[in-house]
Formats: C-alpha cells, structure tokens, sequence
C-alpha cells in the first residue's frame, strides 16, 4: 500500500499543491501498523517547513508596498536566517528592502521578515523548553525535545539554557524596575491611618484562648463520632496559640 499525503495553501496570492511525504507498506505486521515515531516527526517536520514558507510569502507580499504612497519597495538583496521552533529548525530566505524615498528614514534598508520572527525562536519552543527546563535537567529536556520532537539534533543543554535565560530576562523586563515600598502615599498620609489595636494581653486574652479551646473541644468531639464510625481522621485542627 502507498499514502500519499499533500499540503495545499490556499490564500491572497493563489492555491499551491505540494507534496508532503509518501509512506508505504509492504508487509502486514504489528510494527507497521499506523505512523512510526520517525515517519511522524518526519511529516511534522515537512509540514511545519512548508507551511512557514507560504506563510512568509503571502506575508511579504502584504509588507512589500510602501504603506504611504504605494510604490513598490526594491530589493537590495536577502540572507538565510533559521527559524527555531517545535517542528524543526527551518531555513528562510531574508530579503532585505530599501526603504521608500517618499518619507525620511533613519537607515537605508530593512528586513521585514526579521519583524515578524522577532528573535528566531517561536513562542511554543521557548514556553516546553522552559516549561521542561523547570522540572527536569537541561540535558534531559534536551534529550526529551529530541525523542519526541522534529529538533534539530544540535538540540543540547546549552540551548536550552540560553533559552530559558532569554525568557527569564523578558519575564524580568515585563516586572519594571523593582519598587522599595508597595504601600502607595506619603508618611505624612501613613500617619493619618488610624492605629492597629494592640496585642491581646491579660484578661482579653484568657477570654479568647477559652473560646478557641472550647471550638477545638467540639471538634474532637465531632472527630470521635467520625471515628467511631470507621470514617477517616478529619485534617482540620484549630489551635488556640493567640
Ligand atoms: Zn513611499
């Protein structure tokens, strides 16, 4: 038996059929009985590359006029970049624009796909790498990332360690500067406040630790009957310590 699997794309820029993988069966055993783990990240892998690639296109052909008078933007020259994500490490193709004449700008080019894959990892990757990284060793998430999913096998500690750093600094960043006090005024509003009544002492207190002690006597009242019936020892314990 042969399956062939196919991906079409449809959008603004027109339909396109590309085929994705060929699987075939020969011999009808249990080890070739549905998808390998290898065919499977394999497919992931081919899907998830074309996929992003009509993505980028239909991407820079919205981005390729200029938004103020229209004209097209021309081509000054491109460079690969990687992109990192759960489905592999995908090759792209950059290009690098001149920028319209029609209003002043600061420099002379731009790459506008380096905006939309702003830091070259996808959010997904960062979010398991970090989420692994938190419970388990970088080697091991390293390792776990490589036998489930289409990484690349350059996949180590180490990248997963400047991830996580990376997503630290920007959680870090997202706090804003570190504040001293959390208690909004001024001193001079602080001691308008009215004051906190003092600590229990002398009579009040006896008066308290009686009617704690007296709560927590009904309860082991109510665990005794609990018990009596075979039923588990209740967690719930009032402790007269004020
Ligand atoms: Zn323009």
């Amino acid at each position: 038996m042969k399956i062939l699997i196919h991906l079409i794309a449809e959008s603004g820029i027109g339909k396109h059929m590309q085929e994705i993988a060929c699987l075939e069966r020969k011999e009808h055993c249990l080890e070739d009985v549905g998808l390998t783990l290898r065919e499977a990240k394999k497919l992931l892998g081919a899907i998830q590359q074309r996929m992003v690639e009509q993505q980028v296109e239909e991407y820079l052909e919205t981005q390729r006029s200029c938004p103020h008078c229209g004209r097209t933007r021309g081509l000054k020259g491109s460079h690969p970049v990687t992109f990192q994500t759960l489905f592999g490490n995908l090759e792209l193709c950059s290009p690098r624009w001149n920028h319209c004449g029609c209003r002043p700008n600061p420099a002379k080019t731009f790459s506008p796909l380096l905006e939309l894959l702003d830091g070259h990892v996808s959010p997904e990757r960062l979010y398991l790498e970090t989420k692994w990284a938190s419970l388990i060793s970088f080697e091991l998430a390293a390792h776990l990332l490589k036998d489930t999913l289409p990484v690349a096998e350059t996949v180590n500690a180490a990248s997963v360690r400047n991830h996580l750093h990376r997503v630290g600094e920007r959680a870090e960043a997202a706090l804003g500067d570190e504040k001293v006090s959390f208690i909004e005024g001024c001193p001079r509003e602080w001691a308008a406040l009215p004051h906190p009544q003092p600590p229990l002492t002398g009579r009040h207190r006896r008066l308290l630790c009686a009617a704690m002690g007296r709560q927590e006597g009904a309860l082991r009242s109510d665990r005794r009957q609990i018990n009596g019936r075979g039923w588990t020892e209740p967690l719930l314990r009032v402790r007269p310590d004020v």
